[in-house]
């Protein structure tokens, strides 16, 4: 089956017991035993539920991989993948990764003795120079958050695995429907669906998929344990937004090559980072690794433009932070997504307080590009 059409009839997509089309919400805690001491398929909704089994099946089926597990949040999905290293562990992380990931690894992890190194993951020479005797795993984001710098998975894998390192992807940016980390050889993927996976910003989900099954088994354990889970409502919602995953991305997609080219050619935009820009440096990679290149957009004014005034002239793009659904939404990550970065490491890895990002949404592309032409002439 291809791709566009597993999205809706991978994994559990009717329901074994009565047939239904759409897999049914079981909100249930607890589920009846017929025989004391067996071995019930479900036994209690931390450890299994049928609305949720389904969507962690699909996912495992979307990102080619053997166990998907479905979490409250991608900081969830992420805590839970993280818990699998012990005290005196040390991971090399990207530099450039979500800015709540920064702050879970190096205000709360650290403090339970796992020990970081960020490192910028387009530099292979970089991330092995970081690797030690207790390094256990790498952790990074292609296209990354704010910046959409994209890094070689295939290459980093190989010298990863030559380490005996894991290699952990958030492939939130791309989803599977763009690029699929672990046919590239990482070992885990995690997932905000919150974002493109759930499509339509009403729902807050973390997904994970491991590639062999130990790890699966693994974080199984863990999911049970730590007991993060998704609930059965939201798996629902999840599952649904899943299915019109290829018709979005493809309007994300052709959406933001239009707003890339309006904004080339306007005369207060300085600088845009996109990695379907054939002038940036990550081009190449990002056409070889990826199906296309997204949907979302990262630029910067001209020196002296008026930043609040072109985001509050705004009409239709909304103010907000989050991203990957159908409403196009646009924020400056200095003092939003990426407040939590101290400034000195923010203006180092790049993302100035004048940076924009812009996550494009899947409205007809002349009223995109009417808004952002009108807001401009007020910057
Ligand atoms: C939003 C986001 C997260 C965190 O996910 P939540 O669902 O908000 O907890 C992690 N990684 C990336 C790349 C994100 O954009």
């Amino acid at each position: 089956m291809k791709f566009d059409s597993k999205l809706i009839h991978g994994g559990i997509s009717t329901d074994k017991t009565t047939g239904a089309v759409s897999v049914p919400i079981y909100q249930t805690s607890t589920y009846q035993q017929t025989e004391l001491g067996g071995t019930p398929t479900y036994e209690y909704s931390r450890t299994g539920n049928p609305t949720r089994q389904a969507l962690e099946e699909l996912i495992a089926e979307l990102e080619n991989g053997s166990r998907g597990l479905a979490f409250a949040s991608g900081s969830a999905a992420i805590h839970t993948v993280f818990m699998m290293f012990s005290k005196g562990d040390h991971v090399v992380v990207g530099n450039d990764v979500y800015g709540g990931t920064f702050r879970l690894l190096n205000t709360v992890l650290n403090r339970l003795g796992l020990e970081f190194t960020a490192v910028d993951t387009r530099d292979l020479a970089a991330v092995k120079a970081a690797i030690k005797e207790n390094t256990k795993a790498l952790y990074l984001e292609t296209p990354t958050n704010p910046l959409l710098h994209v890094s070689d998975l295939a290459a980093l894998s190989e010298l990863a695995h030559e380490n005996n390192l894991k290699v952990i992807v958030d492939n939130t940016f791309a989803t599977p429907y763009l690029q699929r980390p672990l046919d590239l050889g990482a070992d885990i993927v995690v997932h905000s669906a919150s974002k493109y996976l759930g499509g339509h910003s009403d729902l807050v989900a973390g997904l994970a998929v491991t590639k062999d099954s130990a790890d699966g088994e693994q974080l199984a354990y863990l999911q049970n344990a730590i007991g993060a889970i998704l609930g059965p409502q939201d798996s629902w919602l999840l599952q649904r937004g899943i299915k019109t995953l290829a018709v979005r991305m493809k309007a994300h997609n052709e959406n933001t090559k239009a707003i890339f080219e309006f904004l080339q050619q306007h005369e207060k935009v300085a600088k845009i980072y996109y990695p379907g820009d054939p002038n940036n440096p990550d081009y190449e990679l990002a056409k070889k690794q990826m199906r296309d290149f997204g949907g979302m957009l990262s630029f910067e004014l001209q020196p002296g433009a008026n930043v609040k005034a072109f985001i509050e002239a705004l009409d239709l793009i909304t103010l907000a932070e989050s991203l990957g659904s159908v409403e196009s939404l646009i924020e400056v990550p200095a003092i939003m997504t990426h407040g939590a970065i101290p400034r000195e490491i923010r203006l180092r890895d790049g993302i100035s307080d004048e940076l924009i990002r812009l996550s494009v949404g899947i409205e007809d592309k002349a009223d995109l590009l009417a808004d952002l032409n009108q807001a401009l002439t007020r910057a």
